[in-house]
C-alpha cells in the first residue's frame, strides 16, 4: 500500500513496525463546540485510513484523543483556553460541556458511519503522563521552568520544524502569526508544555512547578506514545496542524525518547465552503468554528439529507484535495447514493468468478493507492456489480446493507404514532399542528406525502 507520507512529500510504500498490525493516532475534537462537517471530512479520511489498513489484512489499533483542556483560541498558545470560553458562553461548567460535546461529537461518527477508534482518551484523564513527560523534557534539558509556563526550548531541538520545512530564521513572534509573543520565553518558536500562575482557569492541577494545566500539543504526544509506544505507525490530521500542533508533537516525543516519533505522517486537506453572498471561485473559504459558515450534521438532516449522503460526497474527492462544499453538490451525492443503494435486482455483470476477482483487485488498487476513493467509486460504479459495491463497503461505509434493512422494516412505534397524530390534525384543519408533526416525522429521518389515507412516509434515502 502506498501511503503519501508528509515528512517526505511523496507517496511511499506502507510497511508497519510490527507485521500484521498497525497503530495510528488521530488528533481528536476540542469539544466546546459542535464538530462542523469540516472536521468530519478528517475523521471520515481517517476512517477510511483505517478500514483499508483492516481490508488489507492488518489488525489496526487506532487511538484518538478528547482535548478537553488546554487548547487555547490561538494554536501558538495566545487567547483564552476554548473550553473555558465556551463554558461562559453557555453557562455550563467546563466538565459539563466537555461532556456535552463528547456526546454529540460520538453521535456524529455514529451517523457517518465512522467507526469507534479502539481508543478514545479524554486529555484530563491524562495529566499525571503529561506531567511525567515536562519532567522528562525538563531533565533532559529541553524544556525551561518560567514564571508564567514551562517551555519547550525549540533551540535545543536541531530538527525543528522538520516536518514543516519552515524557515524559522526570519520569522516573526506575535500577529497572530504562527509563533507567539515571546515574553518571557528564550526564543519565539518555544511552546507551552505547562501553564503556570493562571488563578481564574477553572481546570488546575498540582505539578511539580506549581499548580497549573497542560498545554494542547503535549497532550497528544503523552497520549499516543502511552497507547501506541514511543515509536508509531501512523499520525493523522488536517492540514493545518502541520505547522504547529505536529510540529511541536515531533520535537517535545524526540527530545524526550531519544527515537524517531512517528513513521507515516497524513494530512487531510480541508473542506472549503463559499463565502455568504457570494459565488465567484475566489469566495471560498475553509470552513470553521469561529465564522459564519459553520454546518453541522444537525443542519445537514434539517435539510432533509441522509448523513451518510455526505460521507458519499466525501469519497468522491480525494482526501488530499480540497472539497468544495454545495447543497447542489450534496444533492448529487445524494442522488447518486440512492441509486447504488437501489441497483440490487437484475443479474450480476460480474458472475464470472475470475471477472469478479479482476474488478476487485482493481478497486483495491485505487485504495492502496493513497486511499483514492474517488478512483475506487468511479471503478465500482462502473462494474455495476452490486456484491462488488457490498463487498467494498466495508471500507466506504456507504450503510448499504444498513440502509436496506432499514427499508424493510416495520414502521417504529413513535413514528406510527405521530402519523396518527398527524390524520387527526389534519382531519381538525389544524394546519400548523399537521406541519409541526411533519417537519417532527422528517426530522426523524422520513420523507413525507399525503395520500389519500392520509399521511405516507417512507425512510430517507429510499
Ligand atoms: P478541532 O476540533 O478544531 O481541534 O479540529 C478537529 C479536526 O478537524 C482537526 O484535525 C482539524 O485539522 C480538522 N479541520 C478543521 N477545519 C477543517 C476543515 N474546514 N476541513 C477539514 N478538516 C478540518
Ligand atoms: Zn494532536
Amino acid at each position: 500500500m502506498q501511503l503519501y507520507n508528509t515528512l517526505a512529500r511523496s507517496k511511499q510504500e506502507f510497511v508497519p513496525i510490527v507485521p500484521g498490525k498497525v497503530g495510528i493516532y488521530c488528533c481528536g475534537p476540542t469539544v466546546y463546540n459542535f464538530a462542523h462537517i469540516g472536521n468530519l471530512r478528517t475523521y471520515i479520511f481517517e476512517d477510511i485510513l483505517r478500514r483499508t489498513l483492516r481490508f488489507s489484512g492488518l489488525e489496526v489499533r487506532h487511538v484518538m484523543n478528547i482535548t478537553d483542556v488546554g487548547h487555547l483560541e490561538s494554536d501558538a498558545d495566545e487567547g483564552e483556553d476554548k473550553m473555558e470560553k465556551g463554558a461562559r458562553r453557555e453557562g455550563l461548567s467546563v466538565w459539563d460541556l466537555a461532556r456535552k460535546y463528547e456526546a454529540a461529537w460520538l453521535a456524529d461518527m455514529t451517523a457517518l458511519n465512522i467507526e469507534r477508534p479502539e481508543v478514545i482518551c479524554r486529555a484530563t484523564e491524562h495529566v499525571a503522563e503529561m506531567i511525567a513527560l515536562t519532567e522528562r523534557l525538563v531533565e533532559r534539558g529541553f524544556a525551561y521552568a518560567a514564571p508564567g509556563a514551562v517551555y519547550f526550548d525549540t533551540s535545543r531541538f536541531g530538527s525543528y520544524a522538520e516536518l514543516a520545512r519552515l524557515d524559522l530564521s526570519g520569522m516573526q513572534a506575535g500577529a497572530g502569526g504562527r509563533v507567539g509573543v515571546v515574553g518571557e520565553k528564550r526564543h519565539p518558536n518555544d511552546f507551552v508544555l505547562w501553564f503556570l500562575d493562571r488563578p481564574k482557569h477553572l481546570m488546575q492541577w498540582d505539578s511539580p512547578w506549581g499548580r497549573g494545566y497542560p498545554g494542547w500539543h503535549v497532550e497528544c504526544s503523552a497520549m499516543s506514545m502511552k497507547y501506541l509506544g514511543e515509536t508509531f505507525d501512523i499520525h493523522c490530521g488536517g492540514i493545518d496542524h502541520i505547522p504547529v500542533h505536529h510540529t511541536n508533537e515531533i520535537a517535545q516525543s524526540e527530545a524526550a525518547t531519544g527515537k524517531p516519533f512517528v513513521r507515516y505522517w497524513l494530512h487531510g486537506e480541508f473542506l472549503i465552503i463559499g463565502k455568504q453572498d457570494a459565488d465567484d471561485d475566489d469566495a471560498y473559504t475553509k470552513m470553521s468554528k469561529s465564522s459564519d459558515n459553520f454546518i453541522t450534521v444537525s443542519v445537514v438532516k434539517e435539510r432533509g439529507f441522509d448523513p451518510l449522503s455526505y460521507r458519499f460526497l466525501c469519497l468522491m474527492a480525494h482526501y488530499r484535495s480540497e472539497l468544495k462544499f454545495t447543497w447542489e453538490n450534496l444533492e448529487s451525492a445524494q442522488q447518486g447514493l440512492r441509486r447504488v443503494y437501489a441497483q440490487r435486482s437484475g443479474p450480476d455483470p460480474l458472475e464470472n468468478d475470475s471477472a469478479y476477482e479482476d474488478a476487485r483487485g482493481e478497486v483495491a488498487r485505487a485504495l492502496y493507492d493513497d486511499l483514492n476513493t474517488p478512483n475506487a467509486v468511479g471503478l465500482l460504479s462502473r462494474y455495476g456489480s452490486d456484491r462488488l459495491w457490498q463487498e467494498f463497503d466495508a471500507v466506504l461505509g456507504l450503510g448499504i446493507a444498513q440502509r436496506r434493512l432499514e427499508r424493510e422494516e416495520p414502521l417504529p412505534e413513535e413514528i406510527t404514532q405521530l402519523i396518527a397524530a398527524r390524520n387527526e390534525a389534519r382531519k381538525a384543519k389544524e394546519w400548523a399542528k399537521s406541519d409541526a408533526l411533519r417537519d417532527e416525522i422528517i426530522s426523524k429521518g422520513y420523507e413525507v406525502g399525503d395520500g389519500p389515507q392520509g399521511t405516507t412516509v417512507k425512510p430517507r434515502i429510499l
